[in-house]
């Protein structure tokens, strides 16, 4: 099974993903993409993103070692590669998805009723403000491009399976758990 998860920027994605890998020891993998973007705070090479130069990220472009990849914001490079679904598979484990919506939503249309593709919304675009300036890793001029892209994003949640708002967090953590446990009873 591949789970999808897709949000704009600051929604709170990343803290879904955490929640599923602790809760789940050993039956979830994520699929760790490649970026030219810079390692934010304690980010590192090969846990949160292989963060490679353009110029090596334009070369696995040339070899097409990608299944997608996206200049997601300009200048900066994101993408899946083909080995990590193979590496992730091949373990036997179930393979979550951190991808921007375009992104996502291409790797729904590849692997089609295999894929569970879930949009996590913010409640609003003040309290994903609000939740990027919390971070305080990301400069103002990012803030201001992820939040011109989120309002784009949100127009993109209808063609998810489902959508879960992230608004208090615990119950937004029990709908992902519900829906991805649904899933698994319905294909045992
Ligand atoms: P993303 O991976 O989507 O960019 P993060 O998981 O880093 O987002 O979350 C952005 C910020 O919002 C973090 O500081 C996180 O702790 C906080 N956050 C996440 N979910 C909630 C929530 N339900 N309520 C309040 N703050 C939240
Ligand atoms: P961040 O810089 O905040 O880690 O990520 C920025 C955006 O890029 C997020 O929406 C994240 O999900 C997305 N992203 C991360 N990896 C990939 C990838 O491999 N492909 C695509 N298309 N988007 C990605």
């Amino acid at each position: 099974m591949i789970i999808i998860l897709c949000a704009p920027s600051g929604s709170g994605k990343s803290t879904m993903v955490k929640h599923l890998l602790e809760t789940y020891p050993g039956q979830y993998e994520l699929s760790i993409s490649a970026t030219t973007r810079a390692p934010r705070g304690q980010e590192q090479h090969g846990k949160e993103y292989y963060f490679i130069s353009r110029e090596n990220f334009e070369q696995h472009i040339a070899n097409q070692d990608f299944i997608e990849y996206e200049q997601v914001y300009e200048g900066l490079y994101y993408g899946t590669f083909k080995s990590e679904i193979e590496r992730i598979q091949s373990a036997g484990r179930t393979i979550v998805f951190d991808i921007d919506v375009k992104g996502g939503l291409n790797l729904k249309r590849i692997f089609g009723d295999k894929a569970l593709a879930i949009f996590i919304a913010p409640p609003s675009v003040e309290e994903l403000s609000r939740r990027l300036h919390g971070r305080g890793d990301t400069s103002e001029e990012m803030i201001q491009k992820r939040l011109a892209k989120a309002e784009i994003e949100m127009a993109d949640a209808p063609h998810f399976d489902h959508i879960v708002v992230n608004d208090n967090l615990d119950t937004a953590k029990n709908e992902l758990d519900k829906l991805i446990e649904d899933r698994y009873a319905v294909r045992r």
